[in-house]
């Protein structure tokens, strides 16, 4: 796919880059991505793979815009309230770069139509705000082969992490275990505007990478972004042989709505203790437990159990090393979320016999 005149002048900084240059620019234009959610990450990424010339871009959004979603989701504004979201994205990044096709597809990713849309891709980018999304697009993508720049945002935090299919562990590998209705999204939590301004632009600067194959993508490492602290960390994790999905022995083997675990299904390594639980093997055996504690400073300041060990949850990758010589790990947030997140990576990097407090201190304060 060779450039014409129009292409090399609008794409002339990145051919002044060597390590693009017309050959890069012209795997750009053979590329085929796909953008799962046009809302606060899917937003800004798509807007630069617009501009940097990616040849087909896919929107897949059945929603309409809401005007709560102005505050981040930067490809609308005021006059598209109540239109298709993947509808007026199209239109915007037509707009934007009348020389790439843009496709929009205005509906629900679900098990039944993933096969069929992601066949006209290479890569998808997942910027959905739902859990049971995120698994159906990690699923499909490793069972179609096709790569994958994921991220979530939560509040003040985001993550990111990409996947090549035989070349990287899946977002199963390091999230096993999940059940919609414990992570909160945007809508019930809350989040800083700009947030996923950033990961959804660090989403593509993913996808540019994967698609000219240079620079270190972010394969079997998870970074983790606080807004707060203005920190960046990062987690490194390995294929799982057990991995339900891209593991040695696969159970999942098709694609179903219902990713994530069900109640019912069987019983998982991470345990959930109640408030009134903690509190009675508090009392029954203080010594057996390790409560760690993974808000951050300025909560943990405001209060905090007595005897346990502060790690705030963006220092956990980093500070893993400190909980291997301990038993009987209690991670201990405000709500339960960010202690079941830590939890789960503990359990990526090798610890045992976990367990969190769920419904947090918050919970712990109803309980007697
Ligand atoms: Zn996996």
């Amino acid at each position: 796919m060779s450039l014409d005149a129009l292409e090399s002048a609008r794409y002339s900084r990145h051919l002044l880059l060597s390590e693009i240059g017309a050959e890069g620019q012209q795997k750009l234009k053979a590329a085929r991505v796909l953008i799962v959610g046009a809302g606060g990450l899917g937003s800004p990424a798509a807007l630069y793979l617009a501009a940097a010339g990616i040849g087909r871009l896919g929107i897949i959004d059945g929603d309409r815009v809401d005007v709560s979603n102005l505050q981040r989701q930067v490809l609308f504004d005021t006059t598209d309230v109540g239109a298709s979201k993947a509808e007026r994205a199209a239109v915007r990044l037509r707009a934007l770069n009348p020389l790439i096709e843009v496709r929009a597809h205005a509906l629900e990713l679900t098990a039944g139509n993933a096969a069929q849309i992601f066949a006209d891709y290479d890569l998808v980018l997942d910027g959905s705000d739902r859990l049971t999304t995120r698994y159906l697009v990690n699923d499909a993508c490793v069972l179609l082969g096709k790569a994958l720049v994921s991220a979530a945002i939560h509040r003040f935090e985001g993550q990111a992490m990409s996947y090549v299919p035989s070349q990287s562990p899946c977002y199963r590998c390091l999230f096993s275990d999940a059940s919609e209705g414990v992570v909160p999204n945007c809508a019930t939590a809350g989040v800083l505007g700009v947030l996923p301004g950033l990961m959804g632009t660090l989403q593509a600067t993913e996808a540019i990478k994967l698609i000219t194959g240079i620079g270190t993508p972010l394969l079997g490492r998870l970074m983790t972004y606080d807004a707060l602290s203005m920190r960046f960390s990062e987690f490194r994790f390995r294929r799982r042989e057990d991995c339900a999905v891209c593991g040695a022995q696969p159970t999942i083997t098709a694609l179903h709505d219902k990713a994530a675990p069900e109640p019912g299904d069987p019983p998982l390594a991470l345990r959930r203790y109640s408030g009134a639980e903690l509190l009675e093997l508090l009392r029954r055996s203080p010594w057996s437990l390790t409560l760690v504690d993974v808000r951050e400073p300025y909560e943990f300041a405001a209060g905090h159990m007595p005897g346990s060990l502060h790690i705030p949850l963006g220092d956990l990758p980093r500070r893993m090393g400190e909980l291997r010589e301990r038993s009987g790990i209690v991670f201990i947030c405000a709500a339960g979320v960010r202690s079941e997140h830590a939890a789960t990576l503990a359990a990526a990097a090798g610890l045992t016999e976990l367990a969190h407090l769920e419904g947090g201190l918050l919970g712990l304060a109803g309980a007697d």
